[in-house]
């Protein structure tokens, strides 16, 4: 198959992301494997740079841009962490950043953004196109857009977090995902099947928006309305042009949860293994604890993808 993005670009990536973001680290948990039978490997997003994977793309596609474009800025739309990662990576790269928020974005990730020196437009995310916006105002400001996920560049940053999983704990069985939009996981698909080519890869949605499970399942991109979920960083309404056939031609299932599963995940992660892990980062450790596919006796690799969450609101969760 031709994708937009190869295996060779993660690599690309990694040679760039090199001493810029963090290389995680992989937590085990003796109560996740007893409950389950099966070995469990946590690659730990939530400790990277702004909290969560995104920054490997975000800079990854900042660092390769034309100097020119650097110079001019750049902008993009987001629910949080992407505009957290684009704001933190372009301040890297001494570049501008305007974001598009949606205007129920949580506040700590709003208050990060702003934190990092990006400037912020908000619009409303159940009556206005974001996509649209972006593009008008780009052309006004002459910015680069760098959406959340449909950009080679982008997916080519996001797989080096499972690439340095598996260089790191070597053959893993299966390998679970969180799903949005699907950067990070068309582009833990490149990484893994590439590096194991008998690995199974799913990735995981929250089942009030089953969108990707839907595109699977009918060969096309599905557009649904904007979920209502408490992981917000997965309540996006579709694949995009680049994920999708990654996604199509590599993963081997997408399953999805509950808001209840990833709620019950939270104190697990607090009590257990001392961790902050915000819900859209539990959907794949939900799915790989809790789901009906058999992983006893299995080496699995679980990415946690953030860890930015309101605090009040963890508490009430974990509470
Ligand atoms: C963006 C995000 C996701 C989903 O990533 P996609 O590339 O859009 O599929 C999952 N978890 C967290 C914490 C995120 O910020």
């Amino acid at each position: 198959m031709n994708y937009s993005v190869t295996y060779k670009d993660v690599e690309a990536a990694a040679v760039r992301l090199k001493d810029k973001a963090i290389k995680t680290p992989v937590f085990t948990s003796r109560t996740a494997n007893e409950l389950t039978k099966a070995q469990f490997y946590f690659k730990c997003e939530n400790y990277q740079h702004v909290g969560a994977f995104k920054f490997r793309g975000a800079f990854n596609a900042i660092a390769c841009l034309t100097a020119e474009q650097r110079r001019a800025g750049v902008i993009t739309y987001s629910s949080g962490n992407h505009a957290q990662a684009i704001a933190y990576a372009s301040k890297l790269h001494n570049s501008r950043a305007l974001i598009i928020m949606p205007k129920d974005a949580p506040e700590i990730k709003m208050a990060a953004t702003k934190g990092y020196g990006a400037e912020i437009y908000l619009y409303d995310r159940y009556t206005e196109d974001r996509e649209i916006i972006a593009q008008q105002l780009s052309k006004e400001h002459g910015l680069t857009l760098i959406p959340p996920y449909d950009h080679p560049d982008v997916i080519a940053g996001q797989g080096t977090a499972a690439k340095e999983l598996i260089e790191e704990v070597g053959a893993l069985d299966y390998l679970f995902v969180p799903l949005g939009g699907g950067g990070l996981l068309s582009g833990s698909l490149l990484a893994a099947k590439y590096l194991l080519p008998n690995i199974k890869v799913f990735g995981v949605e929250p089942e009030a928006g089953n969108d990707g499970q839907q595109s699977l399942r009918k060969g096309e991109i599905i557009h649904i309305t904007a979920p209502k979920t408490i992981a917000d960083g997965a309540a996006t309404t579709h694949l995009g042009q680049h994920t999708f056939p990654i996604i199509q031609n590599l993963v081997d299932d997408i399953l999805t949860v509950s808001d209840q599963e990833l709620v019950s995940m939270m104190p697990f992660f607090a009590e257990r293994m001392k961790m902050i892990v915000e819900p859209t980062g539990c959907l794949a450790a939900a799915a790989a604890m809790k789901n009906n596919v058999p992983i006893e006796g299995k080496k699995i690799g679980v990415i946690l993808s953030g860890g930015n969450v309101d605090l009040k609101q963890f508490a009430k969760w974990v509470g």
